[in-house]
């Protein structure tokens, strides 16, 4: 029985209810009236329910499609403004005890190169990482209790937390690391993490055993429970996501949105981030032998309307699309991107030749992380570095309360733009430089507090001093 409330993965995510949600998608998906009333719902800026959700993912009118993309956009606007938050992944160690059938990290891959950073690896990554620029990582792992013990991973973030390399410092770090217990999720709570990210893979059990056949992770109540765990250990900002091409987008998609409906209703706030990944060719993985590729118009329906269905969650996008769909995700509602990302262990210091591949998955968009800058200026978004509202305390229900409420613009639109002076002060390339200049003196003008905006001039005067890490 369908239970958003209970902490049974199971019952919070029904595989009954996700079935007669398609089947009632399907019946009304001509349903013009229905339809209507839905985006109606939709134009109050409060999110659907993963049932209303479906029927727009399953109505192909058009007219309809032109209107999801329109609303998705202009709810970005309205809770992102025109912001796009960057970051860049950082694969610690690809050693894996599972047998994940579609990552090249499983443990029976014997052709992928196996790399563990020592700290001192760790060091010259991150420093690789801040002359880039980049403020925020998403920290990665494979699961092996022996090579990658918590204890191992607690030690990376303290020693990228310590770096501090010319003007650069991490100021935020995330972890996508394997499910684990309340016990380590509040030592990684304690070590000052931003986000607990895990993906779900999929939410279809049955196909989640066929994918994941050895290993901690072929339990999947462990897994798709972990996020409780997570918030039980203290961890207010969790991200999911699906690896779509996997399992039936339709069913994944619905999936979603309940799992995001149970952290609603069990701990008043929902995910912090949704992410999107979808399967990529890897060593040992051809896309090929998965059938459900998820197209492009079809996935760009799937962001657009999550967009719709949780207008308060942040929607992260990766290297792993090309440049054009990047772009046109970013008119559906993504707010983050990563930039200049490497996937293989220690990628940022050393170029790997194909024979010597320790990548989990080929990248699509392979430019670095200025070209990304200059080109989202052009698009007329504002690359944002910041990382204020988890230093400030501003996680979980606070955050979304202050997001809800419109008063998060105050200080998000003056942060993003003092760390885009900082970005453009310490590393732009002098023609990225002048259009981020550009957008800092065209969207100051935006920003809606009086005392606020001349603050963030007194900010970025002192920017260009030489001073740094103003946040509000
Ligand atoms: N080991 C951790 C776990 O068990 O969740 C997570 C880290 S893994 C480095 C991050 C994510 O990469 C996985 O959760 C999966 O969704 C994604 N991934 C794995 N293989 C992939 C592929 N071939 N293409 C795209 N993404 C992939």
């Amino acid at each position: 029985m369908y239970n958003p409330k209970s902490k049974i993965a199971t019952e919070f995510i029904c595989d009954s209810e996700i079935r007669a949600t398609m089947q009632y998608a399907r019946e009304n998906s001509g349903n013009m009236e229905l339809v209507q009333a839905v985006l109606d719902k939709a134009h109050d800026f409060k999110g659907l329910t993963h049932r209303e959700a479906a029927v727009l993912l399953e109505c192909n009118d058009p007219a309809v499609v032109q209107q999801i993309y329109a609303l998705a956009n202009e709810i970005k606007h309205r809770f992102y403004g025109n912001r796009i938050v960057m970051f860049a992944p950082l694969y610690l160690s690809n050693y894996c005890v599972n047998g994940c059938v579609y990552c090249p990290y499983h443990a029976k891959n014997k052709s992928i190169r196996r790399k563990k950073l020592s700290q001192e690896e760790i060091r010259a990554e991150v420093i690789a990482l801040q002359d880039m620029g980049h403020k925020r990582l998403a920290l990665e792992a494979g699961e092996h209790p022996l090579m990658n013990p918590i204890e191992y991973i607690l030690e990376s973030i303290k020693t990228i937390y310590s770096i501090k390399h010319r003007n650069g410092a991490i100021r935020r770090v995330n972890v996508n690391i394997a499910a684990t217990t309340v016990e380590n999720y509040r030592r990684l709570r304690d070590a000052g993490i931003g986000t607990y990210i895990l993906f779900q893979e999929t939410y279809n059990k049955a196909n989640y055993e066929a994918l994941h056949p050895t290993g901690p992770k072929k339990d999947y109540a462990w897994h798709t429970e972990a996020m409780d765990r997570a918030m039980q250990g203290g961890i207010d900002d969790v991200g999911i996501g699906v690896l779509f091409g996997l399992e039936t987008y339709r069913y994944d998609f619905v999936g979603l949105l309940m799992h995001a409906e149970h952290l609603e209703a069990t701990y008043g706030v929902g995910p912090h981030t949704i992410s999107v990944p979808r399967l990529c060719k890897a060593d040992d993985v051809d896309t090929a032998d998965f059938e459900n590729a998820v197209p492009d118009d079809i996935f760009y329906k799937i962001v657009a309307i999550l967009r719709i269905a949780v207008p308060y969650t942040g929607m992260i996008i990766s290297t792993r699309e090309s440049v054009k769909s990047r772009e046109r995700l970013l008119e559906l509602g993504i707010s983050q991107i990563s930039g200049g990302s490497r996937t293989s262990v220690g990628g940022y210091v050393t170029e790997e030749t194909p024979d010597e591949n320790s990548a989990q998955f080929d990248i699509a968009d392979h430019r670095t992380l200025d070209e990304v800058v200059g080109w989202l200026l052009d698009l007329d978004h504002i690359p944002s570095f910041c990382t204020a509202c988890y230093r400030e305390g501003r996680t979980g229900d606070r955050f979304m309360t202050l997001l809800k409420n419109g008063q998060i613009s105050n200080c998000c639109l003056p942060n993003a733009l003092l760390t885009l002076k900082e970005y453009i002060r310490d590393y732009a390339s002098p023609a990225t430089r002048a259009k981020g200049e550009a957008m800092i003196k065209r969207m100051l003008a935006d920003v809606p507090n009086e005392r606020a905006r001349a603050k963030a001039i007194e900010y970025l005067e002192r920017i260009d001093a030489g001073e740094r890490d103003f946040r509000f």
